[in-house]
């Protein structure tokens, strides 16, 4: 099949500094994980073609490029995106507190629009615990949003997460 006539889903990735957004993508993308990535630094979007239940479509996936931490995201960066994933560290809580903050600018910016909602908590192989899976539980179901917990440096659930939000997309009308 011609990959210029498939479908492309625009998907962002937002959270707190740190969590470990460009992390998940760069394991999703290249399978690779280095533990001295610069949270400053990070890449525009990245693309990959996916094959869920049968569909194959075409995946452009944003980072925030380390502009988070100022809170600068543009309304580009959330413009036409079909998807999103919020991630927060289950090791920090203060990153599980800001996740209502960034659900809230996501809503700002996508009023009216049927986005898909994957709620990540990250860093699962960290022995330091700070948010239980029931709270995230309980805060997805909230906000209508999908829910997983992943780890980008063992890569726990990476591949699933990125798969389950498609999957959603595609049913979503
Ligand atoms: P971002 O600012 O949200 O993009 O976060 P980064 O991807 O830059 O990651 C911040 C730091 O956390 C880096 O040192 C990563 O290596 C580390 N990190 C990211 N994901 C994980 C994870 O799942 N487990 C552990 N232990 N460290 C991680
Ligand atoms: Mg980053």
């Amino acid at each position: 099949m011609d990959p210029d006539i498939l479908s492309t889903f625009k998907i962002l990735i937002i959270g707190e500094s740190a969590v470990g957004k460009t992390s998940l993508l760069l394991r999703f993308i290249n399978d690779n994980f280095d533990p001295n990535v610069s949270a400053t630094i990070g890449v525009d979007f990245k693309t990959k073609k996916v094959t869920v239940d049968g569909n194959t479509v075409k995946l452009a996936i944003w980072d925030t490029a380390g502009v988070e931490r100022f809170r600068t995201l543009t309304p580009s960066y959330y413009r036409n995106a079909q998807g999103a994933i919020v991630v927060y560290d289950v090791s920090r809580r203060e990153t599980f507190n800001k996740m209502q903050l960034w659900l809230d600018e996501l809503d700002t910016y996508t009023t009216k629009r049927n986005i898909v909602k994957m709620i990540v908590g990250n860093k699962i192989d960290q022995d330091t615990r700070e948010v239980t899976k029931e709270e995230g539980i309980k805060f997805a179901r909230r906000h209508a949003a999908l829910y997983i917990e992943s780890s980008a440096k063992t890569r726990d659930n990476v591949e699933c997460a990125f798969e389950e939000l498609v999957q959603k997309i595609i049913q979503t009308p």
